[in-house]
C-alpha cells in the first residue's frame, strides 16, 4: 500500500488553514515565516518557492530575507538577531547549505530557541534526545505524522535507520525509538547493511542514492519510507529501488509524493506552534 504523502499533506493543509484562521480572528496577527537565503541556489530556490507558496495557501506570511554570498558571519548573526527581536515574525529559518566560509551551527544556534522551527538549534536538539516538547525537525516529524494516520504500529517492531544525518537520520531514530521501536542506525561505515535490513519490520532510507536499497535487502511485509531526492538520468527519485521493492513491502512511500509534502507541512505546524507559544507567554 502506498503511503500517500501528498493527499495526506492536503488533509492537514486544510486543518492548518482552518486553525491559521481562528489564530488571527483571536490575536489578531498573521503567523509569519522568514526565510534567510544567502546566495543562489536552484534547488534551494525551488524549496523556499514551495514553502512560501504552501503558507500562502494555509493563509500564513513567510516572507525571504535575501542576502549575498559574500555576506559575512557578524552581518548574517545581525540579521538574525533583527529577526529574534521582530515581534511580527514568529518563525526563523536559514536555509541550508550555507557557503563554506559561514558557520553553520553558530548561525543557526543565534536563532531564538521559541523561533527555531527547523528545529535545529541545540535546545531542540537536546529537548528531543530528552523525550521532551519540542520544535522538531520537519522532516523525520512529518514521517511520524505519516506513520500515525496509517494507524502504523511502532512499538517492539525491528526499525532499522540508514543515514545519521542531523536532520533526518538521528532525529528520526530518536522519535522512532520514542514510540518503542528498537532502532539500528546504518551509515556508510556499516557492514553487511543488506543482512541488517533483512531482519527490519520498518526502513527509513535517507543516503541519497538512487535505488540503493534493493528487493533483496528487504523482507516480506516490510514498511518502507523512502527520504531521499535524487535524480536518475534527470528523473526525481529517491533511495528505494521502487518498482521491485513496492512488490514486497506491505507499505512504501513514492518519490515524489511521499515523505516530501509533509516537510514542509510539517514546518507550518511547528511555525503555529512558536506562534501559540509567542501567544501565549
Ligand atoms: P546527508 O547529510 O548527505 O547524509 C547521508 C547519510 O547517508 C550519511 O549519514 C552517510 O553516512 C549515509 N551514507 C552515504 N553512503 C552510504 C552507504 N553507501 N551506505 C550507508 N549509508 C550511507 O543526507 P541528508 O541531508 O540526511 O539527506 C539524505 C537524502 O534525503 C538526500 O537525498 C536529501 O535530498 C533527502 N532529503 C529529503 C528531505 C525531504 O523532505 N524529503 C529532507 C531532507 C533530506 P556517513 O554519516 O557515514 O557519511
Amino acid at each position: 500500500m502506498l503511503l500517500d504523502g501528498k493527499t495526506l499533506s492536503n488533509k492537514i493543509k486544510e486543518e492548518l488553514k482552518a486553525q491559521v484562521n481562528s489564530l488571527i480572528e483571536k490575536y489578531a496577527s498573521i503567523p509569519t515565516l522568514s526565510i534567510v537565503v544567502v546566495g543562489s541556489n536552484p534547488a534551494s530556490e525551488i524549496y523556499v518557492r514551495n514553502k512560501i507558496k504552501t503558507a500562502n495557501s494555509i493563509g500564513m506570511n513567510a516572507e525571504v530575507v535575501n542576502l549575498n554570498e559574500n555576506v559575512s558571519m557578524e552581518e548574517l548573526i545581525k540579521v538574525v538577531d533583527n529577526l529574534n527581536d521582530n515581534k511580527r515574525v514568529n518563525g526563523i529559518i536559514v536555509q541550508l547549505p550555507l557557503p563554506r566560509h559561514l558557520n553553520e551551527q553558530v548561525i543557526i544556534d543565534r536563532i531564538s530557541n521559541i523561533k527555531d522551527v527547523d528545529g535545529f538549534g541545540l535546545l531542540n536538539k537536546g529537548k528531543l534526545l530528552a523525550g521532551e516538547d519540542s520544535l522538531r525537525p520537519a522532516t523525520p516529524y512529518g514521517i511520524m505524522k505519516m506513520l500515525e494516520a496509517y494507524n502504523i504500529e511502532l512499538a517492539g517492531k525491528n526499525a532499522l535507520v540508514i543515514g545519521r544525518s542531523n536532520i533526518v537520520g538521528k532525529p528520526i531514530a530518536l522519535m522512532l525509538l520514542e514510540k518503542n521501536a528498537t532502532v539500528t542506525i546504518a551509515h556508510s561505515k556499516t557492514k553487511n547493511i543488506g543482512e541488517i535490513a533483512k531482519n527490519a519490520d520498518i526502513i527509513v532510507i535517507a543516503v541519497g542514492k538512487p535505488k540503493f536499497l534493493t528487493a533483496d535487502m528487504v523482507k516480506e511485509e516490510a514498511i518502507i519510507v523512502d527520504v531521499g531526492i535524487n535524480r536518475d538520468n534527470g528523473v526525481l527519485c529517491g533511495d528505494v529501488d521502487f518498482d521491485e521493492v513496492s512488490k514486497k513491502a506491505s507499505f512504501i512511500t513514492p518519490v515524489p509524493g511521499g515523505v516530501g509534502p509533509l516537510t514542509i507541512v510539517s514546518l507550518l505546524e511547528n511555525t503555529i506552534k512558536a506562534y501559540i507559544k509567542q501567544k501565549t507567554n
